[in-house]
């Protein structure tokens, strides 16, 4: 739906109440654009985007994206499905439709509106990879049938419908394959490793590593990861991706708890649980292709990220004692 008269555009972002989309939304808005939220809140929250509310180019909408969709956009960033595994482990049949209804019906609104596409894949795709650092083009190592399965095979799927309309049908597409990225508005509760640490640490509970804590995961600070975005979806048509977006600093989730447990000046004390079935033992991206055709590398530290994650939830650690 192009414009007669002006630059600005009407983009729809699905999953925007969550982490990373509202990161998104921000930016986009900034840029001048028109925003659709499109978000059935299932893993968001409207406290992500309340900021937004009066203000005249942004618009919310509750709906879920195994749902057919019309709407009239200019581009399209795919981001609907819950991300930490407590979650899609919650509803596992509901976290593949979400991924693959999901990506049919985008796909299918991209195709009548000739609008660009931006699917967020994910690293989980190379499974337990057995090449290290993980390139684009290394396969993956999934398990087709285990718990982490639904995500894993979800965005596999996912990937292959971007790949099928493009080759089927002609539609621009941009696949980023995203790396663990953390950062303000990660839900206190959702499970992941940074927020799970940091809220143990200011609650004084203990920091649960799960394993011997030896396994390995590159952190990528949202700001970072979202800057990411914005350059793949402003390449030429000829650029699909995937593309891996991550950061390659590699740390061991041992080393994450004791840095987390020395910037909060916890007392918590570190106990050790069960590792998870299927939890991949190592993962850092090659970004070597997102330098090359982005020139895009990440710039925030593990440290100074780390700090502000830290003030937001001491944020939100009181407000939740207040309430
Ligand atoms: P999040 O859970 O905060 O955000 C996901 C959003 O999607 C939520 O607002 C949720 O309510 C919404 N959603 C879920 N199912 C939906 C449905 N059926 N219809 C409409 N909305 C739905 O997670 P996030 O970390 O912001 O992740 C955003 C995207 O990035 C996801 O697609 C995720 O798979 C991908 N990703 C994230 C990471 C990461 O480290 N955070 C890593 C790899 C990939
Ligand atoms: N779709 C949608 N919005 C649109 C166009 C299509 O939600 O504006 C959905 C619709 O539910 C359809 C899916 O996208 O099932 C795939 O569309 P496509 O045109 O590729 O396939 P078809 O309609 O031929 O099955
Ligand atoms: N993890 C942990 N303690 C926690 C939460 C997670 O040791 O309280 C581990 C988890 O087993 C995995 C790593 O931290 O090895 C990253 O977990 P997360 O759920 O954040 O992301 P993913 O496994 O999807 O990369």
């Amino acid at each position: 739906m192009a414009r007669l008269y002006d630059s600005r555009k009407r983009i729809l972002v699905t999953g925007g109440a969550g982490f990373i989309g509202s990161h998104l939304i921000d930016r986009l808005l900034d840029q001048g654009h028109e925003v659709i939220c499109l978000d059935n809140l299932f893993t968001g929250t409207k406290r992500n985007i309340d900021h937004l509310h009066g203000n005249p180019r942004f618009e919310f909408m509750r709906h879920d994206v195994t749902f057919p969709l019309y709407v009239e956009v200019d581009e399209i960033y795919n981001l609907a499905c819950p991300a930490s595994p407590v979650h899609y482990q919650h509803d596992p049949v509901q976290t593949t439709k979400t991924s693959v209804h999901g990506a049919i019906n985008m796909l299918g609104l991209a195709k009548r509106l000739r609008c660009k596409i931006f699917q967020a894949s994910t690293s989980e795709v190379y499974g337990d990879p057995s090449v290290h650092p993980q390139p684009e083009s290394y396969w993956g190592n999934v398990n087709p049938i285990g718990t982490r399965s639904c995500y894993d095979e979800g965005k596999r799927c996912a990937e292959t419908l971007f790949f099928d309309y493009h080759r089927q049908h002609g539609l621009e597409i941009k696949v980023a394959r995203i790396f663990n990225t953390y950062g303000p508005r990660m839900h206190h509760a959702d499970g992941r490793v940074v927020s799970n640490f940091i809220v143990q640490a200011l609650s004084g509970r203990d920091i649960t590593i799960y394993g011997d804590g030896s396994q390995t995961r590159s952190f990528c600070y949202v700001d970072d990861l979202v800057e990411g975005f914005l350059r793949l979806m402003a390449t030429d048509e000829d650029v699909t991706g995937p593309v891996n977006l991550g950061n390659p600093r590699e740390f061991t989730i041992a080393e994450l708890a004791e840095q987390v447990v020395a910037m909060t000046g916890s007392g918590s004390k570190i106990v050790y649980e069960p590792l998870p079935q299927d939890d991949p033992k190592q993962r850092r991206p090659d970004i070597g292709l997102a330098k090359s055709t982005l020139g895009w590398e990440p710039s925030v530290q593990l440290e100074d990220g780390l700090v502000r994650t830290v003030d937001y939830f001491t944020d939100v650690l009181k407000t939740l004692q207040e309430a």
